[in-house]
């Protein structure tokens, strides 16, 4: 019988994931990991800040889904470059996964790189894939227990974006609680609260999105489509199987 620790899986991860950073710094794309269960509304939220971007970031985005392209499709009809990864049952993506993607996509010509992760609360948190910025979505229908439910993609997450908040007058969700819930966890993560559908609170978080990719570095906003020097696109090298 073989046995294959957990660690060590985890292990190889994180190189793939160092290599992807290295090569997104190298192109001048801030990368973001955005998850959340199935059905929080993670798609929706990217449908509706694209929608607000005014072409003052080149956005792209990989979707990750168990099967099925469903959500590429949707991100597809907004002109957004866009490429599906099927895990074909895995419940998370992990770093290889992301690097033999980004294969799909010209690094140099954007400067915000979204990941939608698998819809997982559980396990999307221990597997770091490269990005500079992860992002967790809760909607209000899920139930404001999560937080402490499920501390770890919480308290490893820089922002907290309460989704579908438009619907809470019909829950018991408790916003103040989740509020006080991160903040115990992850201090420094700005909670967001949106409804989407309706564009409420979402220019709020392009803004935040927008100043986040504006510190990380030189690939300035506003730069899509204009001459662009950072002409390096590092190959990712051996995406792994
Ligand atoms: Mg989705
Ligand atoms: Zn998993």
């Amino acid at each position: 019988m073989k046995i294959v620790a957990a660690k060590k899986l985890l292990r190889a991860n994180q190189k793939f994931a160092v290599e992807n950073r290295t090569n997104f710094n190298a192109a001048g794309v801030f990368t973001v990991n955005v998850v959340g269960s199935p059905g929080a509304g993670k798609t929706t939220l990217l449908e509706a800040i694209f929608g607000q971007l005014d072409d003052r970031l080149a956005p792209a985005v990989i979707e990750g889904d168990i099967a099925g392209s469903i959500d590429a499709q949707r991100i597809e009809q907004l002109d957004v470059p866009v490429v599906q990864i099927n895990t074909e049952g895995a419940c998370h993506l992990d770093a290889t996964m992301v690097a033999a993607a980004v294969e799909g996509l010209k690094l140099e010509l954007l400067d915000l790189l979204v990941i939608e992760n698998v819809g997982n609360l559980v396990c999307t948190a221990g597997f770091d894939l490269g990005e500079q910025l992860r992002v967790v979505v809760l909607s209000v229908s899920e139930g404001d227990d999560k937080i402490v439910k499920y501390p770890a993609i919480f308290k490893g997450s820089d922002a907290l974006i309460i989704t579908k908040s438009d619907l809470s007058a019909h829950t018991n969700f408790n916003a103040d609680r989740v509020t006080t819930d991160m903040k115990r966890l992850a201090p420094d993560a700005p909670v967001f609260q949106v409804a989407a559908l309706q564009g409420e609170g979402i220019p709020a978080v392009a803004q935040w999105l927008i100043n986040k990719c504006k510190a990380a570095g030189p690939s300035a906003p506003g730069s899509a489509g204009g001459s662009n020097p950072r002409g390096m696109n590092l190959s990712p090298g051996k995406a792994g199987g």
